[in-house]
């Protein structure tokens, strides 16, 4: 018996469900963490695991980056919550905006779906608007207005509607299929004058990975803009981790509102939301949108986040280019493997994030429907494999993604090639009819 069965089998009797968030949960049980470093982490039965999920993408410089430790044990020794106002959150806020174009302005959160909460409401309060729309498959947290047709774990376990939610709310959130403009324009049309804002992950990092088609978010932006309807990217996840101003940078279209959390600060609770002036004021006290929390701007998550954005914009220069170029070569070699192995399959990638899909699908996968057709079952068999037997651990759902870092070297990056190479052989033993031994 491992110690993390057990330890599971305690968690279970006081924890609900075992896990303090549910894509934790993978079968027989999970494993338990005791330390970590650079690109490993340290089960609690001493297995040596290299991190492929780098905390859901948080993780863009490593687990334990120097700089962010020093600048948290400094901070350590000044206090960890004032709840008054200190130099460090506008010296972030200004980072903030130096590195993101859109925004002017900033207000600091705890996550990130406390980030995308605030946006909507301000987009709310902005527009005097009640609707939104999203799209199927798009994750942007834990909250009533999102947990309509949301991709991540609410997909994963069959619930992208989650129970709890009022019809009366479910009903104001509109659903639109990602990648598919036409379709948008139809209810854009039909709901403009409703409607407050559009949230979309700029790359949906949720039901896998789906890239957006060429032109699509520069067409969004056009269609909103027209029709007063406030655009908010979601960069929860793109925001650092896609270039150092994020999604949008990098693909050179500009929304109203931003919010982004994750590789923000590298590891702690903080998350922000950014955008126009004149929007951003909006927010209580000056404006009539009201928001609030206790461990907001706490300097002990400031201070990780000021030493994360300096430490970006140290690197940016090599660092985002050594990733896609690590990231391409891992794609380019999964794909090599699993047609040579006649595994039905799409692989996706982008920066430092790639997915495999198990589906007969023959192209790209570029929404939630063809998402959705993939096999669960072959992609758990896949990261189990993957675990047990090289230690590797990738996001144990088909509707996540594979995330690389910076701390993860060459020789890490050629280990964890290989280790896919030989699971995707075993997969194709397992699930292929023709015999490949
Ligand atoms: N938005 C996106 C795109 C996400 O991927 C997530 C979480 O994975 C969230 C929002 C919610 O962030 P948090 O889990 O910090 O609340």
């Amino acid at each position: 018996m491992t110690k993390s069965s057990v330890k599971f089998k305690q968690a279970k009797k006081v924890i609900a469900s075992g896990v303090t968030s549910p894509v934790r949960y993978f079968e027989p049980y999970p494993f338990f963490v005791k330390r970590s470093d650079k690109c490993h982490m340290w089960t609690e039965d001493e297995q040596k695991i290299t991190d492929m999920c780098c905390g859901y993408g948080a993780l863009l410089l490593g687990h334990r980056r120097k700089e962010i430790m020093d600048a948290v044990a400094a901070q350590l020794k000044q206090g960890t919550l004032y709840c008054a106002p200190t130099q460090k959150e506008t010296e972030l806020a200004t980072l903030i905006a130096n590195n993101y174009l859109s925004i002017d302005k900033v207000r600091l959160v705890n996550t990130g779906g406390e980030a995308t909460m605030t946006a909507i409401r301000i987009a709310r309060g902005y527009t005097k608007k009640d609707k939104i729309l999203k799209f199927d498959g798009c994750y942007h947290g834990a909250h009533d207005s999102v947990l309509v047709g949301a991709g991540s774990g609410a997909t994963q376990y069959g619930i992208p509607a989650s129970k709890g939610v009022p019809k009366e709310t479910a009903r104001n959130t509109l659903v639109a299929e990602y990648n598919d403009i036409d379709g948008l324009e139809h209810i854009i049309e039909k709901n403009a004058e409703d409607i407050a804002c559009v949230i979309i992950e700029p790359i949906m990092a949720n039901m896998g990975l789906v890239l957006p088609k060429k032109g699509f978010l520069q067409k969004l932006r056009k269609m909103t803009k027209q029709n007063e309807i406030v655009l908010i990217f979601d960069e929860v996840v793109t925001g650092f981790r896609m270039s150092a101003g994020g999604a949008q940078q990098y693909y050179n279209v500009k929304p109203d509102i931003t919010t982004i959390a994750k590789a923000l600060s590298n590891g702690f609770g903080i998350a922000a939301v950014g955008g126009e002036k004149k929007i951003m004021e909006y927010l209580a006290p000056n404006g009539p949108v009201y928001q609030a929390s206790t461990f907001a701007g706490n300097p002990v998550s400031v201070s990780a986040a000021i030493a994360s954005i300096k430490t970006i914009n140290k690197l940016r220069n090599t660092m985002y280019a050594k990733l896609e170029k690590n990231c391409k070569q891992m794609a380019r070699a999964v794909d090599d493997a699993a047609t040579a192995y006649d595994i039905p399959h799409v692989t996706s990638h982008i920066g430092s994030m790639m997915q495999i899909f198990f589906t007969e699908k023959t192209d790209t996968i570029q929404n939630n429907t063809d998402a959705l057709q993939c096999d669960k079952k072959k992609f758990q068999a896949f990261c189990t494999y993957l675990l047990k037997k090289y230690n590797v651990f990738v996001a144990p759902s088909q509707f996540e993604v594979t995330f690389l870092s910076n701390a993860h070297t060459t020789q890490d990056i050629e280990r964890v090639t290989h280790a896919y190479e030989e699971t995707l052989r075993h997969i194709a033993t397992k699930y292929n009819k023709r015999s490949l031994q």
